[in-house]
């Protein structure tokens, strides 16, 4: 955190991947209303997370982080918050099964609906229209009139995420969470088909919890059994909605994001003198960088020095989307660039974004075997370097939808069509996801 610093500093500097609003007057009554409203979170709840992923950097947590690629309006609904956040909460015990640490549990959820694109306008037979950018700045709808920036959509999302929080925060401490009846559900999926290699480590957290139940410790006796710690987060990409949302933590003193617990900064807006960075630097949040292959050790450290100047611990999470089959090139050299500089980083495996293709169908997709390939090869570059791997970073769903291939359900190429439902990127889904989960505690425990 820079003395000094605004919140508005942002706005003096390059900004990309921003709708330009073409009605000032009503932005500027948004962002009034914004300014106005309740923080979406706390900033003690954010400085806890901090603490938390500063055990990540050193091995003594393990950090799950994933939700949907754009949250929609059209998708908004009780029945998909619960089942993400049920599938979260089944991957984050088989994680802590095979981590033997703590899992620090968050969502792309309450706040993810910005969205970077690699094209300004894409055409469609022949009609050439702005892209979309996720529900809080336009619409899906191929119209031209869908595709107008509207400010008054931040006043949406921020109620859609404030509904969200308060279902999570209900989920969390309410009963849902229950470590039991998470395992039980775990249970009938590593019954069903195909599943076996995954019932035997199911198996073993039955004995566990059996063990501790025998031994008289279980939801009633061990409160945390019952309630999980979960936090939000999402790409910070709106900065008029970020800006409107930022507010003084009274115990510190210091500028906290209230849009969510965790924001992070794109592969895309990741410029180091740039409106994003200069926004991030200034709120005391648990802050992500993505890291692809065109980052280069000099943008990291030049990165590393104006979002944590002070090197604590917690506050910088670099998520690596390299690609199946680029760790072994990229992630070493970064690896370098954060010890020449002494840094205390969390290193996170993105394994989605750098694994888009798009299939004979002509849907993009994500193969499940590339998804895992990246994840094995950035456990193996950190075996490797001797540093350690702190946590994943999934674009997920509880649904089952059909938009990564692969799985032991075998979703193919020609079942895209069936239900792919996403906004943005393809996710995995419930059956994928709980699996990858088994996968990473392999590599976490071997
Ligand atoms: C994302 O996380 O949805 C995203 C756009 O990722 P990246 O910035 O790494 O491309
Ligand atoms: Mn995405």
């Amino acid at each position: 955190m820079t003395t000094g610093w605004t919140k508005s500093d942002w706005r003096a500097k390059p900004r990309v991947q921003m709708p330009d609003y073409t009605d000032a007057a009503a932005l500027r009554g948004v962002e009034a209303q914004l300014a106005k409203y309740p923080p979406l979170v706390f900033a003690g709840e954010a400085r806890r997370l901090k603490k938390q992923l500063a055990l990540a950097a050193e091995g003594k947590a393990f950090l799950l982080q994933g939700g949907d690629c754009a949250e929609s309006f059209a998708e908004f609904s009780a029945d998909n918050i619960r089942d993400t956040f049920r599938v979260l909460l089944q991957m984050a015990v088989v994680l802590t099964y095979g981590a033997k640490v703590p899992v620090i549990k968050v969502g792309r959820m309450a706040g993810q609906f910005a969205k970077p694109r690699s094209t300004a306008t894409e055409v469609i037979d022949g009609l050439e229209l702005p892209s979309y950018r996720g529900d809080i700045i336009n619409g899906f709808d191929f119209t031209p009139e869908a595709r107008i920036p509207d400010p008054a959509r931040m006043l949406q999302a921020y109620t859609q995420a404030a509904a969200s929080l308060n279902l999570l925060r209900a989920f969390s401490t309410g009963g849902f969470a229950d470590i039991h009846r998470v395992h039980s559900w775990t249970l009938g999926f590593a019954e069903s088909d195909k599943a076996e290699r995954y019932r035997e480590i199911s198996n073993r957290i039955s004995d566990a919890l059996d063990f501790m139940n025998a031994a008289g410790v279980n939801a009633e006796t061990a409160h945390n059994l019952a309630v999980v710690d979960f936090y939000t987060s999402h790409e910070a990409l709106l900065l008029e909605y970020e800006e409107a949302l930022c507010r003084i933590d009274s115990i510190t003193g210091l500028p906290v994001a209230g849009s969510g617990h965790m924001i992070w900064i794109g592969d895309r807006t990741r410029q180091v003198d740039g409106a994003h960075v200069e926004f991030a630097k200034g709120v005391l949040n648990p802050i992500g960088l993505k890291c692809g292959p065109t980052t280069t050790a000099s943008d990291l450290k030049a990165l590393m020095a104006k979002l944590n100047p002070t090197n604590e611990p917690g506050r910088l999470t670099l998520i690596a989307r390299f690609g199946a089959g680029k760790v072994a090139e990229n992630l070493p050299r970064l690896i370098k660039a954060v010890q020449e500089e002494g840094a205390a980083v969390v290193w996170t495996c993105d394994p989605m974004h750098g694994n888009t293709v798009k299939s004979a169908s002509g849907y993009k997709t994500r193969p499940f075997e590339q998804v895992l390939r990246e994840v094995r090869e950035f456990f193996g570059i950190h075996k490797a370097e001797g540093t350690i791997p702190g946590g994943v970073h999934f674009e997920m769903t509880g649904k089952d939808v059909t938009e990564c291939t692969g799985g032991l359900r075998a979703v193919k190429d020609e079942n895209l069509a069936d239900r792919y439902h996403t906004a943005c990127d393809p996710r995995l889904n419930a059956s994928q996801s709980l699996e990858l989960a088994f996968l990473v505690a392999e590599e976490l425990s071997s």
